[in-house]
């Protein structure tokens, strides 16, 4: 039976020395896994971790060879009725060129105050550390846990996590669970606790318009045959109308709309349009209408052309019809658009547009998927409890318009809700010189992941 807070605080008030210690050895560990050279380093830390989590008495700790980096697993499953929470972080870091920038060595972490100065201090090295030390506080203080819990540790999640969608295929079974936590977010604008809701998927693709085998005079042909560019230009406007709505038939289908809750969160946060303005420099800002900059850049799907090319881009001037004329097309996508389907319904669109004359062909060239896990999920309002409890103040719900794609395969491959509540400042210079953690936060995050797993007991399953 779990004995109260107090034996759970009293252990932690104990051991707050050593487990700073312990946090600084994981930080000396130089595991960038982007650069080959320091692959014994980044299982340096595998091995590192799965002595520091059997050492916290959680079980089966190993790290699995995958082809790459190790993924580091562990569990503890003495918790028959109760639900099981798969946990996520990862251990390799950024490289830290450049290296002048920094006011002490990236890999000999210093405290200077309430902050914790080094690579990994915030990503993500000190929120899987936290993990391993709420665990290992919970078991030391009352001697099992609430909840059944599986960790996995990645080691390439800053270079692209090659070989992690592969390997949550081959071990659904193992991993199997009732929700999934990842600690590799943080907390909003002047460190307010923030739980992120959704994360944007997406559809990349190319188009390629070719009309003769080489550029023609523009004196002789001009007038008389299709311009690739011109016709290039001319799809492209049509992707998108003046009220910044996408073309492409059925494109908004399985838009998730957003409730009056969610608009309600997003228009609560403390947002200063005319400093974001002028932050870009740019004369105004534009989007979708009906929908306001928030929404727009993080909640609501988008259309970019990223790059464009084609014909004479030399210095003067040059007199011809291009033979041919490209552009890169990119759509971050929503939940519950599916990037496959997106992009088939955007190529029979450009299909459908382009001009005469000349052939337009459309390619894929790959996609991830969104996530959402609603406001009124059981295991995010346990989350929220928990950070309320421990932080003192209800946190905010965020949504980031980028990706992190291990969210989408917890979600897809494994089925798994996902819940996104990480613990470090919003300042932290994450994959910047002069990384950081607050020491305030660590600590109190520690109380919050204990907190969690008390409050997801009842998750419905
Ligand atoms: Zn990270």
């Amino acid at each position: 039976m779990p004995t109260t807070d107090a034996a759970l605080e009293s252990h932690l008030t104990e051991t707050k020395d050593a487990r700073l210690e312990s946090y600084k050895a994981f930080l000396r560990i130089p595991s960038i896994s982007a650069l080959p050279r320091h692959a014994d380093d980044c299982r340096a830390a595998a091995h590192w971790l799965v002595e520091a989590l059997t050492a916290a008495g959680l079980e089966h700790a190993e790290a699995v060879e995958t082809g790459g980096h190790p993924i580091v697993y562990a569990d503890w499953l003495h918790a028959p009725d109760a639900p099981t929470v798969l946990i996520y972080g990862h251990y390799d870091v950024q490289p830290v060129d450049p290296l002048d920038l920094w006011t002490s060595p990236p890999f000999e972490p210093v405290v200077v105050g309430d902050r914790i100065l080094a690579r990994g201090a915030a990503d993500d090295k000190g929120q899987v550390h936290a993990h391993v030390m709420a665990a290992g506080a919970v078991l030391a203080a009352r001697g099992s846990l609430p909840i059944n819990v599986k960790y996995v540790f990645e080691g390439e999640e800053e270079s692209s996590s090659v070989h992690l969608d592969q390997w949550l295929e081959a071990e659904g079974d193992r991993l199997s669970a009732d929700v999934a936590f990842i600690s590799d977010t943080g907390f909003f604008e002047g460190n307010r606790p923030a739980i992120t809701l959704s994360l944007r998927g997406l559809m990349y693709a190319q188009i390629d318009v070719v009309g003769t085998a080489v550029d023609l005079h523009s004196g002789s042909y001009g007038g008389a045959v299709q311009n690739p560019a011109n016709a290039l230009a001319q799809i492209i406007a049509a992707l998108k109308g003046p009220d910044g709505r996408i073309r492409i038939p059925g494109f908004y289908d399985d838009v998730v709309p957003l409730s009056e809750a969610d608009r309600a969160a997003l228009a609560g946060l403390p947002f200063d349009e005319a400093a974001y303005l002028s932050h870009l420099g740019l004369p105004a800002l534009v989007g979708e209408v009906g929908y306001t900059t928030l929404e727009r850049r993080a909640a609501r799907p988008t259309l970019d052309v990223n790059g464009l090319w084609g014909g004479f881009e030399g210095e003067g001037s040059k007199t011809i019809i291009p033979a041919h004329a490209h552009a890169k097309v990119s759509c971050r996508l929503v939940a519950a658009q599916e990037p496959e389907k997106i992009f088939e319904a955007f190529r029979a669109y450009v299909e459908e547009v382009a001009p005469p004359g000349v052939t337009t062909t459309v390619q894929y060239l790959g996609g991830g998927l969104p996530s959402l896990t609603p406001m009124d999920h059981p295991a995010t309002q346990a989350a929220a409890r928990a950070l309320e409890a421990t932080f003192g103040q209800a946190p905010v719900y965020i949504r980031e318009g980028g990706s992190i794609p291990v969210c989408a395969s917890f979600a897809s491959i494994l089925g798994l809700p996902v819940v996104l509540m990480g613990f470090t400042p919003p300042d932290e210079n994450a994959h910047a010189p002069n990384e950081w953690n607050d020491l305030r936060n660590y600590e109190t995050s520690i109380r919050a992941i204990a907190r969690v797993l008390d409050e997801l007991v009842d998750l419905p399953r």
